[in-house]
C-alpha cells in the first residue's frame, strides 16, 4: 500500500530522476571501465608553428560505454575526481602513455614528448612523484620524455605544491600549465612554478580574429612566456588564419584540429608515421 507522501516525493524527483541515474550509471560504470578495456588514449600532435615539426603529442582520455556509447571526458572527469576514482585511472594513463611512447622509440618513431593531463586530485596525493618514479622505472622511458599538464586549479594550495612540482622537475619529467589565463593569480603562478611550457587556453584562439582587446590579451601572453622561457602552446587552433596569426606575433607551437583531432594510435602510426624511410 502506498504511504501518504510518496506522491509528493515523486512529484519532485521525476527530472531529477534522469539526470541522477545517467550520473550513477556512469560512476558505476567508470569503476569497470578501465578493467574491461572501455577506456582508452587518444594523442593529438603538438606542433611547431614555422616547419611542421611534431614536438609531442597530447594523451586524452576516451570511454567507450557499452550502452551509452562515448562519454566526453569532460563529463566522466568530474565524476571521477569526486568518487576519486581520477587516482587509479590517472595511474592508468601515465602508465599505458609511457607504454606507448616506449614502444613508439623501439620502433624507431620520435615523437617528442607524451603530456598527460595531472588532475587536481591526483596532486593532492603526496605520492604522485612516486607513483610517476615507477612507472618511468617499469616503462623505462627516459623522464624527459614526459610532460605533465597541470592547471591552476592543481595548486590552489601553492605552500603544497611547489615542493611537489620541484621534486618533478628533480626527477627530469617537465611540467607544463594548462588552460592558461582562465583561473585566478596567473601571473603570480608563472612567476613562482617551475614550469616548462604554458598552454594558451583555446578560448582566446578561437576570439583573435574577433576584435583588437582579444589580440592584445593574446600578444601579451605570448610575450611574456617568451620572455620567461617557457614553450608556449597555443591550444584549438582550428583556422590556418589562427596559425599565421600566432608565427607572426611568435607562438613557436599550437595544438587543434587544423592539424589533426586527437587520435587512436592505430592512427598515429598510420598518419604520422607513413613517410618514414626504413
Ligand atoms: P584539455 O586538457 O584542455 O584538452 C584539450 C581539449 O581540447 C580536448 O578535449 C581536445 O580534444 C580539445 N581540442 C583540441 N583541439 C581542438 C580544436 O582545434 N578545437 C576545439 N574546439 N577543441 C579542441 P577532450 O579530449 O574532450 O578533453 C576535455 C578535457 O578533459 C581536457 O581538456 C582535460 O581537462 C580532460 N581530460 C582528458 N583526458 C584526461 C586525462 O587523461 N586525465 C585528466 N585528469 N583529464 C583529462
Ligand atoms: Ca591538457
Ligand atoms: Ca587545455
Ligand atoms: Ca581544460
Amino acid at each position: 500500500a502506498k504511504k501518504k507522501g510518496d506522491n509528493i516525493a515523486c512529484f519532485f524527483t521525476e527530472s531529477m530522476n534522469e539526470e541522477v541515474s545517467r550520473k550513477t550509471l556512469l560512476e558505476i560504470g567508470l569503476q569497470q571501465a578501465h578493467e574491461s578495456g572501455e577506456l582508452t588514449l587518444y594523442y593529438q600532435p603538438q606542433v611547431n608553428t614555422n616547419t611542421g615539426e611534431v614536438i609531442g603529442m597530447e594523451a586524452l582520455l576516451r570511454w567507450e560505454h557499452s550502452e551509452l556509447g562515448r562519454i566526453s571526458p569532460a563529463e566522466f572527469i568530474p565524476l571521477a575526481e569526486e568518487s576519486k576514482l581520477i587516482i587509479p585511472i590517472g595511474e592508468w594513463v601515465l602508465k599505458e602513455a609511457c607504454k606507448q611512447f616506449r614502444e613508439w622509440l623501439d620502433e624507431g618513431y620520435e615523437l617528442g614528448h607524451v603530456a598527460v593531463n595531472i588532475s587536481s586530485v591526483q596532486f593532492q596525493n603526496r605520492e604522485l612523484p612516486e607513483v610517476i618514479g615507477k612507472i618511468l622505472e617499469e616503462t623505462q622511458l627516459p623522464p624527459e620524455y614526459v610532460e605533465l599538464e597541470i592547471t591552476e586549479s592543481v595548486v590552489q594550495n601553492t605552500k603544497e605544491a611547489i615542493p611537489i612540482m620541484k621534486e618533478l622537475k628533480q626527477m627530469g619529467v617537465k611540467l607544463s600549465l594548462d588552460d592558461f589565463g582562465t583561473g585566478y593569480s596567473s601571473l603570480k603562478y608563472l612567476k613562482d612554478f617551475p614550469l616548462d611550457t604554458l598552454k594558451i587556453d583555446k578560448s582566446f584562439i578561437q576570439t583573435v580574429h574577433e576584435s583588437e582587446k582579444d589580440q592584445a590579451v593574446i600578444d601579451t601572453i605570448i610575450k611574456m612566456g617568451n620572455r620567461l622561457a617557457l614553450n608556449v602552446i597555443a591550444e584549438g587552433v582550428e583556422t590556418s588564419g589562427q596559425l599565421d596569426y600566432l608565427k607572426e606575433r611568435q607562438c613557436l607551437y599550437y595544438q587543434g584540429f587544423l592539424f589533426s583531432k586527437p587520435i587512436s594510435k592505430e592512427d598515429v602510426q598510420r598518419l604520422l608515421f607513413k613517410g618514414r624511410v626504413s
